[in-house]
């Protein structure tokens, strides 16, 4: 079995507008790293990625939410200009395609792996979604990829435990909003302290170990993070699947944080989730794109990430 590359064409097509970091090129540079580098000869590609049903996105967000964003963005669909939803946050005519097939590509992944016909996956989608909150769009986030993808892990395909990792330099949030104390979910997150969006110093639910870390840490700090505070919480919960908020800003050449992780410690760290998966969850892991702005050091740390999950 492979690791699954889930994409779609829709996802480019979201543009916020000259100059945002959060840009359709990033996506192309981690497809062009990847078929530079011959990583995409060993993943399986599904650039079909499907729409995400909403019987799926309300396990995670409020109907009303849902209602309001599916009404704002079938409008911006109809024109031509943009529209802001938060200062950071910006809605084009291709948007509403978009945010559907990310969270899509999220829902299609977890059922590929749950039917054994992948063994892990990774869903290079924009927009990312960890500060999407049950009613709120933000971030760049408009829908919570992650939790709807973890939901309907537990929901609907009936798995009793799954695990969320954050390890974008942002704190996600908006999937501590969603997930806290579901006691279905346990999530690890690491981020820069006294950071947008200044959350997660207090966790909101006893279900989550949340690291906030001092601009500057370097990889090696990370790592012992990981191994003392983050593996003894996710062996003692056992989860029986793992997602991944793989965000790549925490990357020291990445300018919209001040981290100072590389690719080797984006493989270290895949490498203890893909071992923990192996004992617990039968491999299960599917991995959701989520920040990383300098498109050199996220092609490269991407490729890091998924040759861990595809152990090349
Ligand atoms: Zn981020």
């Amino acid at each position: 079995m492979t690791t699954a590359f889930f994409s779609h064409p829709d996802c480019k097509r979201h543009d916020m507008g000259r100059g945002h970091p959060e840009c359709p090129a990033r996506l192309s540079a981690i497809e062009d790293h990847f078929l530079a580098t011959g990583l995409a000869d060993v993943i399986e590609r599904h650039d079909d990625a499907p729409l995400a049903a909403e019987a799926d996105i309300v396990n995670a967000h409020s109907t009303e939410y849902l209602r309001e964003l599916d009404d704002v963005l079938t409008e911006v669909s109809r024109g031509e200009g943009l529209v802001a939803l938060d200062p950071d946050t910006v809605a084009c005519p291709a948007t509403r395609q978009a945010v559907l097939r990310a969270a899509g590509a999220a829902v299609a992944a977890t059922d590929l792996v749950i039917d054994g016909k992948a063994s892990n996956a990774f869903c290079a989608v924009r927009p990312p979604g960890h500060h999407a909150t049950r009613n709120e769009a933000m971030g760049f986030c408009f829908l919570n990829n992650v939790a709807i993808a973890a939901r309907h892990a537990l929901d609907v395909r009936g798995l009793e435990r799954v695990a969320i990792v954050d390890f974008d330099v942002h704190h996600g949030n908006g999937t501590e909003d969603i997930v806290a104390n579901d006691e279905r979910i346990f999530m690890v997150s690491i981020f820069q302290d006294r950071f947008y969006p200044f959350s997660g110093n207090v966790p909101l639910g006893d279900n989550m170990v949340n690291v906030p870390v001092p601009a500057f840490t370097k990889g090696d700090e990370i790592r012992a993070i990981v191994e003392e505070r983050w593996l003894p919480a996710l062996e003692a919960f056992r989860p029986q699947m793992i997602f991944v908020s793989a965000g790549f800003d925490a990357h020291r050449e990445d300018d919209l944080g001040r981290l100072g992780l590389v690719e080797a410690d984006y493989e270290w760290i895949t490498a203890r989730l893909v071992a923990l998966a192996a004992k617990h969850a039968q491999g299960r892991i599917v991995s959701c794109l989520e920040g990383g702005y300098n498109l050199s050091a996220l092609a490269r740390s991407a490729a890091a990430h998924v040759r861990a999950l595809a152990g090349v």
